[in-house]
């Protein structure tokens, strides 16, 4: 198969346009490198992209993106981690400030963890990779009564905030943190309405962001 022509076309309105603009940026960050200030941990969703949602131009923003943004604790046991490795270059090598765990409506992985359901495929992966997501589960507890879609929105949000809670079983960063040098926050981002909610720590409740 060929390469997609979708891929072809958005190409070359960017090079007409937003590379027009902004090649001087892009040799400017060859030259120097990428410094960026923020790292976003989000999800694969296709609807869900930081780079849109923050109108981050090049060189802005170190974006990692895995299935329902999970950030998997602290495990030196010799495997290959790839959140792992983006955090230690990040924050080791890149000098990030602030990590930002971006959390979504409607993530089809938490989903398929609350239904309990087959994971999205049946393959080799998923289902353990959801497993991750049991701390925030048990932290929300039973469904109950709640309808489907408010548990779902508590789960997503305890997700984000077990993914910054296992930011902090990483040694380096957590010293990192403790001194004030690295700041990590917790975002969703409301796919049907556009609402960006932004974690307040001292509540534990997502607020709503006013755009400026
Ligand atoms: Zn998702």
């Amino acid at each position: 198969m060929n390469f997609p022509q979708r891929l072809i076309e958005g190409y070359s309105a960017f090079a007409a346009g937003r590379l027009q603009r902004e090649q001087d940026r892009y040799n400017e960050l060859a030259r120097a490198g990428q410094s960026p200030e923020v790292m976003v941990i989000g999800c694969c969703d296709s609807r869900v992209s930081p780079e849109v949602i923050f109108d981050a131009r090049p060189g802005e923003l170190f974006v990692v993106r895995n299935v329902a943004n999970i950030i998997p604790p602290y495990s030196p046991d010799g495997q290959a981690h790839g959140v792992s490795a983006a955090l230690e270059f990040g924050v080791g090598a890149l000098r990030i400030k602030h990590i930002v765990v971006l959390g979504h409506a409607h993530c089809g992985g938490v989903k398929a963890y609350a239904q309990d359901s087959q994971p999205l495929s049946p393959g080799d992966f998923i289902g353990k990779w959801m497993q991750l997501m049991t701390p925030a589960a048990e932290r929300v507890g039973p469904r109950g009564a709640q309808d489907q879609s408010e548990y779902l929105t508590k789960l997503e949000q305890a997700n984000v905030s077990n993914s910054l809670a296992n930011l902090m079983t990483f040694p380096m960063l957590a010293k990192l943190i403790e001194k004030g040098k690295v700041a990590t926050h917790g975002a969703y981002f409301g796919v049907a309405s556009g609402d960006l909610f932004v974690l307040d720590k001292t509540t534990g409740e997502f607020r709503r962001v006013t755009a400026a």
